[in-house]
């Protein structure tokens, strides 16, 4: 379509009665109030940016002369209900004042910037000119008198609740710049309480490379600076200043320092707190040319780190309007990456130099590792490494146990690798016990993701090209009786047996091996969770939208049931099953199966308990008649 031709409906009728053009009208008064009120989410960023603005003139006049050093100096007048912020910097004259002062969105800070080209430009914070409104926060009039360093004239600027502004010669004895607060009547604290405005000042201006006082103290307030801002920063002093500005002890320091593409210089540290689950993003404290942002930035943090907080510089990052917050543009997604380089290669080469740290590390987040590393293949393959499963031969990495799990040539099995696991707590050392001669470790995949985790570092090397697979240990799972229980002949037990022993939730098999144990039994958990659940659902106790989360869980697929396998081998089992259930021998298969799914771990219900007890009525009966009993004549 032709860019130039009007679009329909858009133009004036022929030959209008009437055209004229109108200046855009501003309401200044009400942007004034707009900023003051909603640009701002807290009142006391006004104070920060009166100091960021006297920050900016004093770094303009060190840029002219380097030995100077400067001041910035907050005093209270409670009486008069007044915040004055005074600095020695290069100050204003009068057109300056006129101009920059007066001029919503004129600031000379952002117009150096721009131009890049004056020496000690990228130490200026101000960008906007919209800093000094802020002032309208706190103050209903707001007073500046202020000098050039070349010009002996000073100059008065004054504006209040009218939109008109005040400008007038003034006396000033050396240059520089004082901003006068009147304050509200709701805001007369800042004119009275010295701990609100020292906490003000540390909590934005903590770094600053300039000494800031609080009526006329005779100690600066903040600090002014940080190890991890040093050029080749102490790690103890890194850490112990950690320490003390977070409140926490870090469990390990990691020290960021990159110039390309993007400058970042900081330090990061491993948080001691658990977060539970990992709706808490991680968090950041940001300075941008040592002014602090914000102590809770989102979204620069790996998200697979959520154990990770610190603090970091990024003097080439842009602050939003209101200095709360970066603007996401492409440095900001710069330093997302190069932190999440630092993480991960910090975490890599602690494996190699200091495991026993990095295990430490791993035991005190183990959730949100092996949760993050689901998502996370970089970092799976780390914990390949280094996580250690709780296995039948011990404590054992991944790697270590993909090594020990080569299936036997000839042997088993249609898999050059099968990782056998068991996640079910109860079966823990009754796979041990099953486990014991068999060279390839049952891994007890018990804790948050293990069980997925396992898999997915298994999938890995499956995309590799590997052949591998996953199995549960349970004689349902392919090649377990006959390799790792050695049975032999195992197939489904007859009807009928099936129908007496098994409950439904009992599937009953028959196979041969070690003579001297009767049934072995396999828990289901999975069974047992959706057996409970349609107990639940028939008694119509689940809420609906429960329900389809439950639904969702098994997606339709009945989950295995536990399981049982009776031993063809074993002297009175192998008998028993020769004849049909119903005589004496067959209530002693009972039994023992009973005893079986109770060494696995079951919990017996009151039906199996009824059995238990017809079974030894009938057995007592068998041997002694009907109306004997025990100990009787
Ligand atoms: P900005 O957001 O750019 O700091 P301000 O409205 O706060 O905007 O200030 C506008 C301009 O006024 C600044 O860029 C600077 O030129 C001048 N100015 C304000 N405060 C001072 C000061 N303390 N010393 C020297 N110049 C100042």
């Amino acid at each position: 379509m032709d860019s130039e031709q009007p679009i329909p409906g858009e133009q004036p009728t022929e030959s209008p009665a009437w055209s004229k053009r109108v200046p855009f009208q501003v309401d200044v008064g009400g942007i004034i109030q707009l900023m003051g009120e909603s640009l701002y989410s807290r009142p006391e960023v006004a104070v920060r940016e009166l100091i960021q603005n006297a920050h900016d003139g004093i770094m303009r006049r060190r840029a002219e002369e380097v030995t100077f050093q400067g001041r910035i100096d907050l005093r209270q007048d409670p009486e008069r209900h007044l915040l004055e912020v005074s600095d020695d910097g290069i100050g204003m004259t009068p057109e300056e004042a006129e101009t920059y002062l007066g001029t919503l969105g004129l600031g000379i800070s952002g117009w150096i910037k721009g131009r890049g080209d004056t020496a000690g430009a990228s130490n200026l914070i101000g960008q906007f000119g919209v800093g000094l409104l802020s002032g309208f926060l706190l103050a209903e009039r707001i007073v500046v008198v202020s000098r050039h360093r070349d010009d002996d004239r000073a100059v008065l600027w004054e504006a209040g609740s009218g939109t008109d502004i005040l400008l007038a010669s003034a006396e000033r004895e050396s240059c520089g710049t004082t901003v006068r607060l009147h304050l509200k009547p709701d805001f007369a604290a800042f004119a009275e309480q010295e701990e609100l405005l020292e906490s003000v000042i540390r909590q934005y201006a903590e770094f600053l490379p300039l000494p800031i006082y609080l009526n006329e103290g005779g100690q600066r307030v903040n600090v002014g600076t940080a190890a991890w801002l040093e050029t080749t920063p102490d790690r103890r002093a890194v850490e112990m200043e950690l320490e003390s500005y977070f409140g926490e002890t870090p469990l390990e320091v990691i020290p960021v320092r990159v110039e390309r593409p993007v400058t970042v210089r900081g330090a990061l540290y491993v948080t001691p707190q658990r977060t539970p689950g990992f709706t808490d993003a991680p968090t950041l404290t940001v300075t941008v040319r040592r002014m602090v942002i914000s102590r809770r930035l989102q979204g620069l943090l790996p998200d697979w780190a959520p154990f990770i907080r610190g603090v970091v510089e990024l003097p080439e990052c842009d602050p939003t309007v209101s200095r709360e917050d970066l603007v996401r543009n492409v440095r900001f997604a710069w330093v997302q990456e190069e932190l999440d380089r630092a993480v991960f290669s910090h975490f890599e080469k602690l494996v190699e130099s200091d495991p026993k740290r990095w295990e430490t590390l791993i035991a005190w987040h183990r959730y949100l590792l092996a949760g993050a590393a689901l998502a996370h293949e970089p970092l799976r393959r780390l914990l390949g490494r280094s996580y250690r499963f709780s296995t039948s031969q011990g404590l054992l990495t991944f790697e270590q146990i993909f090594k020990r799990s080569r299936g036997r040539p000839g042997f088993d099995s249609d898999a050059d690798y099968v990782l056998w696991y068991n996640p079910n707590r109860h079966q823990e050392s009754w796979m041990n016990t099953l486990f014991l001669d068999y060279p390839a470790p049952c891994v007890h995949t018990l804790r948050s993701f293990e069980e997925t985790l396992l898999a997915l570092m298994a999938a890995d090397l499956a995309a590799e090209g590997c052949d591998i697979d996953v199995r549960i240990a349970g004689p349902g799972s392919p090649d377990f009786a006959r390799s790792v229980l050695g049975m032999g002949d195992l197939g489904e037990a007859p009807p009928v047996w099936q129908d007496f022993l098994g409950s439904d939730r009992v599937r009953v098999l028959v196979g041969r091996f070690a003579p001297r144990i009767p049934v072995m039994a396999f828990l289901s958990e999975r069974a047992e969770l959706y057996k409970t659940f349609e107990e639940l659902k028939k008694s119509g106790s689940v809420p609906a939208g429960f329900q389809r989360l439950i639904d969702a869980h098994f997606s339709g697929d009945v989950p295995r049931p536990n399981e049982v396998v009776l031993n063809l081998d074993h002297r009175l089992v192998g008998r028993a099953l020769e004849q049909s259930p119903g005589t004496p021998l067959g209530s002693v298969v009972r039994l023992l199966v009973g005893k079986a799914l109770a060494t696995a771990g079951w919990v017996p219900d009151r039906p199996a308990f009824q059995r238990e007890e017809d079974d030894l009525m009938w057995i007592a009966e068998a041997l002694w008649g009907r109306d004997s009993r025990p100990g009787g004549d």
